[in-house]
């Protein structure tokens, strides 16, 4: 009998909508895996048993009356617990919205559901986004697959590890700075952060708002983009949404190809810092590129070198205004409301509770950024940065079709290695902040094992916003010929939980 968790969400699709199995089973191997090895991986907060159960019976229903099925229909997914999810816990990684029950669905839920997607749970992230591993999460850790010791990436390392584990064929991430991309890399699974404001923002709690992006994330190109495609499209309740056609990602992906495609690799992303493995197979991607038929061009983006510094102070700004929200008065954790204390103390009481130490660190160094005095030096000037970033971009982007790199400088590392250190674990994001800086588009996927510690590599492409299909069209022709090559990562070569 074939393993209803090893298939990709495209062949799930395919033996529910041919009534070979049913959306009832699918669920059922998926929940029966997660009883069996979230013990060991902690990929999920919150397993919604009944939800995913009443959700594939209504596709295995819809069916029987002989309805059309969409094209992820009774494909389960694990959803960041960053998303509201009426009637389902949301956390967001923190104590401070611990037992919160949302009310409504945030358009990405809505949109899942409407696609007859199976949702199967929430995953663990790193508080409120903020973090490279998963490990500033309120709730404990999580591994990853490919070694239990070792961080899953972050902050999205639950929807990583959800799917690198074969606990779930598709999951859905944020990436403010890197967390769909770092935690794919990381893990040996395919994520893309799609042009900022491809994805609404609506419901999805807010981090740094300039820079979230909601996006998809798939065992493969072809069912990232069959899910970038269910959740994409302009929605008037978020104002930064873009209203224009989502890019054929669905067509690109079926049609890869890089013929006659100019590649651009940006000088700027390598050197100090990186591992020699990740440089190693990041090369030999290149080089198969060019089999391929692209052409390959080295360029430089100068400004890309004060990306991680400019984000330092534009994500915590951000994230100091809209956290302000979390006042212990409205919903969510109320710490020392006894009847002798005022509202500001009860505030103040229920922050210090309920907020973790790197998101207290951010809300410190936001505040002072934009406190007056310093808002030029600071906020001002990382602004100003930022439009050279996308300057960079711009030419860059006049010469090539799109930029490559590696998606992290290294594989994963030691649960614990980089927690006391805050600098470190900013570092694992170099390659992936520029592109959210500007708002482009773009993909990380798996390009070999390391062969100092056989850990999984990221193979990062970029490009232009609203060029989405792009990445889809040279991710699935990378793919293609590199699981011909070398066989696939992570379906032939995961480890067994
Ligand atoms: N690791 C980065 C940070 O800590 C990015 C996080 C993200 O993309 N949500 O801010």
């Amino acid at each position: 009998m074939t393993d209803l968790t090893r298939l990709t969400a495209a062949e799930t699709a395919a033996k529910i909508a041919s009534g070979e199995t049913s959306a009832v089973e699918v669920a059922q191997a998926h929940l029966d895996r997660i009883a069996a090895i979230d013990e060991k991986v902690h990929a999920f907060l919150h397993v919604d048993t009944d939800g995913a159960l009443a959700a594939a019976r209504a596709v295995d229903d819809k069916r029987a009356r002989g309805e059309k099925l969409g094209p992820l229909a009774g494909v389960p997914l694990a959803l960041k617990d960053i998303f509201t999810t009426e009637g389902v816990p949301t956390t967001v990684g923190s104590k401070i919205l611990e037992g919160w029950i949302p009310p409504y669905d945030a358009t990405v839920t809505k949109r899942l559901k409407a696609a007859g997607i199976v949702i199967l749970g929430k995953t663990n992230m790193d508080e409120f986004a903020m973090g490279s591993s998963t490990e500033n999460s309120a709730y404990g850790p999580t591994s990853n697959p490919w070694d239990l010791t070792r961080i899953p990436g972050g902050s999205g390392g639950g929807s990583s590890a959800a799917l690198a584990s074969f606990q779930a064929p598709l999951a859905i991430g944020t990436d403010t700075g890197g967390s769909i991309r770092q935690p794919a890399a990381v893990t040996g699974t395919v994520g893309v952060k799609p042009t900022y404001g491809g994805v609404s923002r609506y419901g999805m709690v807010a981090f740094s708002s300039s820079l979230d992006q909601g996006g998809p994330c798939a065992r493969t190109v072809l069912d990232a983009a069959l899910l970038h495609e269910a959740i994409a499209g302009h929605d008037p309740l978020d104002s930064t949404s873009i209203d224009a056609p989502v890019p054929p990602v669905v067509e690109a992906a079926r049609n890869g190809d890089v013929k006659g495609l100019r590649v651009g690799v940006v000088k700027e992303f390598a050197g100090e810092g990186y591992q020699a493995g990740v440089m190693q197979r990041f090369n030999e991607s290149v080089e198969l590129l060019r089999e391929l038929g692209a052409e390959v061009v080295e360029l430089s983006c100068p400004s890309f070198s004060y990306a991680l510094a400019a984000y330092y102070l534009i994500a915590p700004s951000e994230c100091s205004s809209n956290l302000a929200r979390f006042d212990g008065l409205r919903y969510g954790l109320r710490t020392g409301d006894d009847g002798t204390r005022s509202a500001e103390e009860v505030t103040s009481l229920t922050r210090e509770a309920g907020f973790g130490p790197e998101v207290k660190r951010r809300i410190m160094l936001g505040t002072y950024a934009l406190s007056s005095g310093y808002y030029d030096a600071y906020y001002g000037s990382a602004q100003k940065v930022r439009t050279l970033i996308t300057r960079d971009f711009e030419r860059a982007f006049t010469d090539v079709d799109v930029l490559v790199s590696p998606t992290t400088p290294t594989t994963a590392f030691p649960i614990g290695e980089r927690a006391d250190d805050p600098m470190a674990m900013y570092l694992a994001d170099l390659c992936t902040i520029p592109a959210n800086l500007a708002g482009n588009a773009a993909m990380s996927l798996p390009c070999g094992l390391a062969p100092e510690d056989g850990l999984p590599v990221g193979l990062q492409i970029i490009a232009p916003a609203l060029a989405d299909d792009r990445l889809y069209r040279v991710g699935a022709a990378v793919e293609a010929a590199f699981t011909a090559r070398w066989g696939h990562p992570l379906l032939e070569e995961a480890p067994t939980l």
